[in-house]
């Protein structure tokens, strides 16, 4: 097998179009990091959480989670899984746990507070993550709820990040450099 790079933009935009295509936009998950993150910064803006949403969406492992996650889901509702896994990913298998472990993967990348954050999520489903944790007949969304919950939950603790360093007062160019680190990975 020849060794293909798929440009990291193409996997961006697939990563969004997938979102998109589930019902899921990036303000429904950015109203999930307003609410958690709101107790912390009463002038927090609508709009920086929506930017702390696009930020984590540029970063691989998370568009990684987004492509291997959907496509299980869209397979599910397809009935093209084999059995037993059609069965069990179809009916959101209360002991399946693929989709947590996944989705914490992603989440591993922003720190501990991006890890407690997902707990929380996973245990008291907000905003779209309720919606989309809804069972409805032909639709499946088992992978999906756990991952709008890692984005938000790393979208959240980038922001506690970002606050401290604007405590700190640092440069825009030293908050940059955190960015960049923050996109290995
Ligand atoms: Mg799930």
């Amino acid at each position: 097998m020849a060794d293909v790079h798929v440009h990291s933009r193409e996997v961006t935009m697939a990563a969004k179009r997938l979102l998109l295509e589930r019902g899921v936009s990036v303000e429904d998950i950015a109203k999930i990091v307003y609410e958690l993150q709101i107790p912390y910064k009463a002038d927090l803006k609508f709009e920086e959480c929506i930017r702390s949403v696009e930020r984590v969406l540029l970063k691989r492992e998370i568009q990684h989670a987004i492509l291997v996650g959907v496509e299980l889901d869209k397979l599910a509702e397809q009935k093209k899984l084999s059995e037993p896994l059609q069965s069990i990913v179809e009916s959101d298998e209360g002991l399946f746990g693929v989709d947590e472990t996944i989705a914490f993967g992603a989440v591993l990348g922003y720190g501990s507070i991006a890890v407690t954050t997902f707990g929380h999520l996973d245990k008291n489903k907000i905003g779209v993550i309720h919606e989309l944790d809804k069972k409805r007949e032909g639709v499946v969304h088992t992978f999906l709820d756990d991952i709008v919950a890692s984005i938000a939950a790393s979208a959240a603790s980038r922001l506690a990040h970002r606050l401290r360093d604007e405590e700190e007062s640092l440069t825009e160019r030293e908050k940059d450099i955190q960015e960049e680190e923050e996109l290995i990975g």
